[in-house]
């Protein structure tokens, strides 16, 4: 059966966006909005589930992510080796 233009669309997303740590993939795109109510539309350039980690420009999911931080696990590991010894 050949693949919909959306099928194929959301397969790219994927491929292209996963967490880089665990291999997560993205659940689809974010949605955007002008004014947060009106004129939705799905954004295949940003993954919904997953952070931008503003070290290295990886996506991570939001169990490898900082958001007090911004930064993903292995950069928050990089930057601040003792903060994983809490764990
Ligand atoms: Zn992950
Ligand atoms: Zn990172």
């Amino acid at each position: 059966m050949a693949e919909s233009f959306l099928q194929g669309q959301m397969r790219r997303h994927v491929e292209q966006f996963r967490c880089a740590v665990c291999g997560t993939p993205s659940s689809g795109p974010a949605y955007e909005s002008m004014d947060g109510l009106h004129h939705r539309w799905s954004n295949w350039n940003r993954p919904a589930n997953l952070h931008w980690c503003r070290d290295c420009g990886r996506y991570v999911c939001a169990e490898h992510f900082s958001l007090s931080n911004g930064y993903c696990a292995e950069c928050l590991e990089k930057r601040y080796p003792q903060a994983r010894a809490a764990d």
